[in-house]
């Protein structure tokens, strides 16, 4: 782990006093505060270390940093000794040297397994150490030399405990950077031994198998199972292919492969990756299951067959050209893959609007954060987040999380949150599950499901009565008669009414809104819990007002902030594959927009905006929407009511899909493209702090696969539109030249040691502009700011006497999205490969359902299978299922009903009954018990002999 900083750097406080001191003869002024090694550090003087980690562990126990200070008798440990006024330090001369050799040589003794080659190979930090001092293994090796991995059942990490040497790097690293406290520090005997879940079955334990704790340790006693056989390797920085958070990972390349990746200090990850960015973001690149070549599907067979580009591309131009010609441009769509780049995504909907002729474009925001898009750009004028990561996490006095899981759904994020919580910040969770932060809240809301809007506005009613209000900022900063609206709309939310229809104790209510008023810095941090639902844009919109009543916005550590899902889904909207904006939200219904747009593109554009996503499928089924290219989405995994999509799918006259694997939905298209992976490419992806940075090529692309804007640009000439072939670089500068928010990003700009990997945050107006860290500062987008006057909704399907279960979905951390990345690492699906169910345990005994055992769940729509798992995590009368699984697909059950303003479906709630399923279909032929892993993999052979392609390699084809 290098260079994580876990707090405010010291020289960033303002009221900090300067001491003068000399080191090595050099006269400095530093911080109070501030260790003799940081000191030291400023002058470039570098002091040896080897149990110390910046802001991460400073024990002193090796004594490999030791110094000496005029007046001190003993040496001193320069990692945790701080400065004084008028000291003065020498860092060389011959005791130093020969203390450090000592201690060295003490620590080589007592762990004489310390020195030996590790399996992996490589020179470890001991023991480049103990070369420089002279160093070597003792003669004598105690017998209780063990070479045993500890964690052999483990998918990705060994411990090799006679390799270890208490250091703590692993522990501190554990507890303050990932803020798990999986790792202990036991007592054998008189010695400290590094615990579970080093110790004890790691499964059982907290670790989420996160691996920053190997990146920490200097002599690779705990290292990953797998990486580079030695020497020859490039690292290739680039950005997690995963979740928004947007962590910064090193690609270590050997002999043309990626074969392992390493945490990068990145602004919003510090060095830390999650397991899904550690171990699961390079197999999938190389997986043998990759698309190669395009595929045409003979419609009278159902069989693909490959094709040339040519062919291929001559199909699609002249299927969707007769549509065109026939139906109309606005028989056409085309959606955007929020897991691409912004130069993809850009080409994407410029293809759609010039080529294809209509504004029928749009991304799989649309089912997760439209709402957020269309709440923020109404109440404040721009649809993202307010603040940045760092500034939410590390100078926040209450955290107010409302329907997020950031532990699962953006864990970097998460282990950020726990520090944050470690240094002192109180903490408010509003959410129907215990997820895992709740252990550490000072308030948990365990409210009813589709409650958000009664909740902010109870509130809010607290928080006006008991004067709470920030005055001043509502008076100069917001539309004061729409407060005054608001003042009386939320006069009845009393905690007593809304207790009633949250399902919550009034004064939780109450407390809760103290809390977050009285705050000197509170940020509201929110996710799919808030915006999926019916009434979801009103849910983010009553957020807003609680954050602007109480002046809360515009400021450090405030804000209010939802946290993306997808990786670029940002990127997706910013980029324009929107049905209503162009690129950087310049709306298509004005003409001026209109005008400025067909001057730079040279063609006539579509004046009316077009159909968002979740309105195209019915208008595929009404045969209003005739031609479909899909590009990377697997809407038949991920969209609410599958039969509904499929059905919808089905009903069209063409359907092309711009792929990497052949996904339920690419199994239905007339035409399959191979696109490019993130690491095959050059680009951008914009994270959830609405950060630019960089993709970069680190592999070639497998077979005859294309880089997707060429293959776009291909077919907007083929359609008769003139796009000359552009890098990638070329095409930023485009997006530059017509979205005034991204005027100052340029590839040439990201790569410069002026940004110095930081990215940029937009709005970035010009090539001098350092980005926005926080928006709304002094003005908001829209001028004053202004309210929602929303009342409470309740869900479009509740429960009822035959379908009683309330039942949520959402996301898990092994896991991302449909799950066509995470599920080619085979550690991965080891940790956990198929689909669950959690009940409450009332729930469970009334239908005499056991933990773990195979049940039905049943809706309106559907059926599936899944393992039972029974707790009181989800309130009586409740339950929550992951959606990402291809066996027991929560989709199949969720209800399409959409949010009325965004379009947004409700997978938050929906009705549903379970079921035992009955003996004689619980076991097979041969008289076992028929597991839900058993249904999984019985699944997954069935869905691959269907689409053709070769079952996985579970051994050398992808590697942990
Ligand atoms: Fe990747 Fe998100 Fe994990 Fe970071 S937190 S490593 S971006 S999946």
């Amino acid at each position: 782990m290098r260079r994580v900083l876990t707090g405010t750097s010291l020289r960033q406080k303002e009221d900090v006093c300067m001491l003068n001191l000399t080191i090595d003869g050099h006269a400095l002024q530093a911080p109070e505060g501030m260790s003799i090694l940081q000191a030291a550090g400023l002058l470039g003087i570098k002091i040896p270390t080897l149990c110390y980690l910046e802001g991460v562990n400073d024990i002193g126990s090796c004594r490999v940093c030791v110094v000496e200070a005029e007046g001190a008798d003993k040496l001193l440990t320069a990692c945790n000794t701080k400065i004084r006024e008028g000291m003065n330090v020498t860092t060389v001369n011959e005791r130093i040297r020969n203390a450090r050799k000592t201690a060295l040589e003490l620590i080589v003794s007592a762990h004489p397994g310390a020195l030996s080659d590790h399996p992996a190979g490589g020179v470890n930090e001991l023991q480049a150490l103990s070369r420089e001092y002279g160093v070597s293994s003792p003669c004598a090796v105690p017998e209780e030399k063990s070479a045993e991995d500890r964690l052999a059942d483990h998918p990705f990490l060994q411990y090799l405990p006679e390799m270890c040497i208490h250091c703590q790097r692993c522990v501190s690293t554990c507890a303050k950077v990932s803020g798990r406290n999986a790792i202990t520090l036991d007592q054998a005997g008189r010695l400290n031994v590094i615990g579970a879940p080093f110790g004890a079955d790691w499964k059982e334990s907290l670790c989420e198998s996160c691996g920053n704790c190997a990146e920490a340790c200097p002599t690779g006693a705990i290292s990953r199972k797998k990486g580079p056989a030695a020497g020859n390797v490039k690292r290739v920085r680039t950005t997690c292919p995963h979740c928004a958070t947007g962590c910064q990972i090193d690609m270590v390349v050997e002999n043309g492969r990626i074969v392992c990746a390493e945490g990068a200090d990145g602004p919003s990850n510090g060095g830390r990756l999650c397991v899904k960015g550690r171990f699961g973001s390079y197999n999938f690149v190389q997986s043998p299951e990759r698309l190669t070549d395009p595929l045409i599907k003979d419609r009278a067979t159902g069989e693909f067959r490959k094709a040339s580009w040519d062919e291929a591309l001559d199909l699609v131009a002249s299927k969707f050209t007769a549509i065109k010609e026939k139906y109309g441009p606005d028989s056409l769509a085309g959606f955007a893959c929020a897991r691409s780049a912004n130069e993809d995504i850009y080409m994407l909907q410029k293809m759609v609007r010039t080529a294809f002729g209509t504004n029928n474009t749009d991304n799989c925001a649309r089912v997760c954060h439209a709402p957020t898009v269309a709440g923020l750009a109404t109440t404040l004028g721009s649809g993202a987040m307010t603040n940045t990561i760092a500034d939410i996490t590390q100078d926040s006095d209450v955290i107010l999380i409302v329907g997020s899981n950031p532990e699962e759904a953006h864990p970097v994020i998460g282990m950020q949150l726990r520090a944050a919580i470690r240094r002192g910040a109180r903490l408010i969770v509003a959410d129907p599950r215990d997820i895992g932060l709740v252990q550490n809240a000072d308030i948990h809301l365990k409210m009813r499901p589709g409650t958000n809007v009664a909740l902010s506005n109870g509130l809010i009613h607290v928080i006006i009565e008991e004067g709470l209000t920030d005055d001043e900022f509502i008076r100069t900063r917001t539309e004061t008669d729409k407060y005054e609206q608001l003042k009386q709309m939320v006069e009845k939310y009393t905690p007593e009414y809304v207790g009633k229809i949250c399902h919550l104790d009034p004064d939780d209510i109450r407390a809760a809104a103290r809390m977050y008023a009285k705050a000197r810095t509170a940020p509201i941090i929110y996710c799919l819990g808030v915006t999926e639902h019916s009434t979801g844009t009103e849910g983010v919109m009553s957020l807003s007002n609680l954050a602007m009543v109480t002046g809360k916005l515009g400021r450090p550590g405030c804000g209010v902030n939802p946290i993306r899902g997808q990786n670029n889904v940002q990127g997706a909207c910013d980029m324009g594959a929107m049905p209503t904006d162009y690129p950087g939200y310049q709306k298509v219904h004005l003409p001026e927009m209109r005008e400025k747009f067909e001057k730079a593109w040279g063609v006539k554009l579509p004046a009316e905006p077009g159909l968002k996503a979740t309105d195209c499928f019915p208008a595929m089924v009404e045969k209003k929407i005739r031609g479909l290219f899909i590009f990377g989405e697997d809407p038949m995994r991920t969209d609410p009511d599958t039969h509904h999509v499929k059905r919808a799918l089905e009903s069209l006259d063409f359907l092309v899909v711009d792929e990497l694997f052949m996904t339920e939905t690419a199994s239905m298209a007339d035409v399959v493209l191979p696109g490019r992976a993130y690491a095959e490419k050059e680009g951008t992806f914009s994270n959830t702090e609405r950060r630019v940075q960089r993709i970069r090529t680190a592999v070639e692309g497998p077979g005859n696969s294309r880089p997707d804007t060429d293959i776009f640009t291909d077919i907007m000439n083929r359609m008769g539109y003139p796009q000359p072939y552009l890098t990638a670089a070329e095409i930023m500068d485009e997006i530059a030249s017509v979205t005034p928010s991204f005027a100052g990003i340029s590839h040439a700009r990201l790569d410069s040691e002026e940004v110095a990997g930081r990215g940029l945050q937009w709005p970035c107006t010009g090539p001098d502009h350092p980005g926005t860290r926080i928006m709304h500062v002094g003005k908001f987008s829209r001028g004053l700011g202004t309210y929602s006057i929303a009342e409470y909704k309740p869900a479009q399907e509740l429960p009822d006497d035959e379908y009683p279960l309330l039942m949520m979905t959402g996301r898990m951390l092994y896991h991302y999205n449909a799950m066509a990345m995470t599920d080619k690492t085979p550690g991965l699906m080891e940790i956990s490969g198929h689909s669950y169910i959690e009940l409450n345990n009332a729930d469970a005994e009334k239908a005499g359902i056991r933990d773990g055992e195979r049940i039905r769940v049943i809706s309106r729509r559907g059926m599936i299978t899944s393992e039972a798992h029974v707790s009181e995590k989800t309130s009586a009368g409740e339950c929550w299922m992951p959606f990402h699984f291809l066996d027991g697909n929560a989709n199949w059950l969720t209800n399409a009903a959409l949010d009325t303003i965004s379009r947004a479906p409700e997978y938050k709630v929906c009705a549903v009954r379970i079921e035992k399923i009955p003996e004689e279909e619980a076991y097979n032929a041969q008289g076992e018990y028929i597991t839900q892993a058993m249904v999984a993999e019985e699944r997954g052979r069935i869905y691959q002999e269907q689409l053709r392609i070769p079952a996985r390699c579970a051994e050398g084809g992808s590697e942990n």
